[in-house]
């Protein structure tokens, strides 16, 4: 319903007309990244790597940070489009059976060792990012304007975009007119991409709470004050907060995933301590989350007689993801008119993302699709199972070509 004509952009099809060309080479690389998967912020080796590969697509690769790399093609006047690629893997030890599945382990401080694997497919993501950049790069007849890859560190740990925000990202790329993302998925088939207006990922916040009692012997409670019935009473009443004072038209989730407290049988301890996940589809909604938690734990440490006042550290917050509404249209044309009845709505996620940070900084509308990930989305596993491995293909191919489609919804003929 624009009230202006577009001006002509670039045509997607002519860009990726000799995508097959580099199917086996695209292929060669995703094994390499799924074999040589790294933490957060310790990308060493797959920075190293996305570097050399641009600078053999005659790119100039530029570091961010430590682990994260930007590449900046330019094809004479035209919008600057900037998509970015999260490249970290997961402490997880792979069992997907494949041939090319992961074995690698990251020494710990103690010298044991743990399982390192691409368990969420960011190997897809920067395989798919690389060879958009290929296609770009080789086919620079075929449209104008300045495309930018960002290689992002530590999505995992809701570290790296923010990383790169603190390097001065910046300062090394041009202002683009939109920032764009994707994620594999199991939800969705392989080949199909679904787009999403609004709110797409869920903030998270974590939140560790101590509450404190007296220790004394386990056959005489009443000398002290029992800090595991307290925890047990916060953890119990935190599960109303969802079920009667979030409005049910609202989403949320309220999960304590650790608790811990003392060591024998028969001592009572002198503390208790809960780690909890808190999700929602507004900052809003998070806001009242937070603030019941403290009321309710504060409550429930008076009833029980606590000595002291429970303390509350917030760590690990991811932003909303929440897709603006006219570049997702854009983009939504855009796949509509490349892959047919495979784009679709990819609707809410019950996931969350670091990847506005680098768009609200740089103060650019963002949007973020799916791309499927398994033939058949019923016998798959999720992001984060130990035998998360998607099918190959037509996985990276549609990767890239989800990437180069969208661009072209800005980048001009
Ligand atoms: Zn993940
Ligand atoms: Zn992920």
């Amino acid at each position: 319903m624009g009230a202006e004509a577009e001006a002509a952009t670039a045509d997607p099809k002519a860009i990726l007309a000799d995508l097959a060309s580099t199917r086996s080479e695209r292929e060669d690389l995703y094994v390499w990244f799924h074999q040589h998967p790294e933490l957060g912020l310790a990308e060493h080796e797959t920075s190293t790597r996305i570097a050399e590969t641009l600078s053999g697509y005659g790119v100039e690769p530029k570091k961010v940070g430590e682990t994260g790399v930007v590449a900046i093609i330019s094809s004479g006047d035209g919008p600057v489009v900037a998509a970015r690629a999260d490249i970290d893997a997961l402490p997880v030890e792979e069992n997907s059976g494949k041939d090319y599945a992961s074995t690698a382990t990251v020494e710990n401080s103690d010298g044991s060792r743990t399982p390192v694997a691409h368990a969420c497919g960011h190997d897809v993501h920067i395989t798919s990012l690389l060879g958009s950049v290929q296609a770009l790069a080789t086919h620079t007849d075929d449209w104008s304007g300045t495309f930018v890859a960002v290689f992002q560190p530590a999505e995992e740990t809701a570290a790296g975009a923010q990383a790169l925000v603190d390097a001065g990202i910046s300062d090394v790329i041009p202002t683009p007119e939109v920032y764009l993302g994707q994620h594999v998925l199991s939800t969705l088939p392989t080949g199909h991409v679904g787009t999403q207006v609004g709110p797409v990922f869920s903030t998270s916040q974590r939140i560790g709470v101590t509450v404190y009692g007296h220790g004394t012997h386990g056959a005489m409670p009443n000398l002290g004050v029992d800090p595991v019935v307290l925890a047990a009473s916060i953890v119990l009443r935190l599960q109303t907060i969802v079920s009667r004072e979030i409005d049910p038209a609202d989403q949320a989730s309220i999960t304590v995933g650790a608790i811990n407290a003392g060591t024998r049988a028969n001592i009572i301890p002198d503390s208790a301590r809960l780690l909890i996940d808190t999700r929602a589809y507004s900052e809003e909604v998070q806001k009242q989350i937070a603030e019941a938690i403290e009321r309710i734990v504060r409550a429930e440490c008076e009833a029980s007689r606590s000595p002291r006042e429970p303390e509350f550290e917030y760590y690990e917050h991811y932003p909303i993801t929440s897709n603006a509404e006219a570049e997702t249209d854009r983009v939504r044309a855009a796949f509509d008119a490349y892959f047919g009845e495979k784009s679709g709505d990819l609707g809410r996620l019950p996931a969350s993302e670091d990847f506005s940070i680098v768009s609200d900084a740089l103060g650019v509308p963002y949007s973020y699709w799916g791309i499927g990930a398994f033939s058949d989305p019923d016998a798959a596993v999720g992001n984060h199972d130990p035998a998360f491995a998607p099918d190959m293909q037509p996985t990276l191919d549609t990767g890239t070509e989800a990437l180069v489609t969208a661009a072209c919804a800005w980048l001009r003929p």
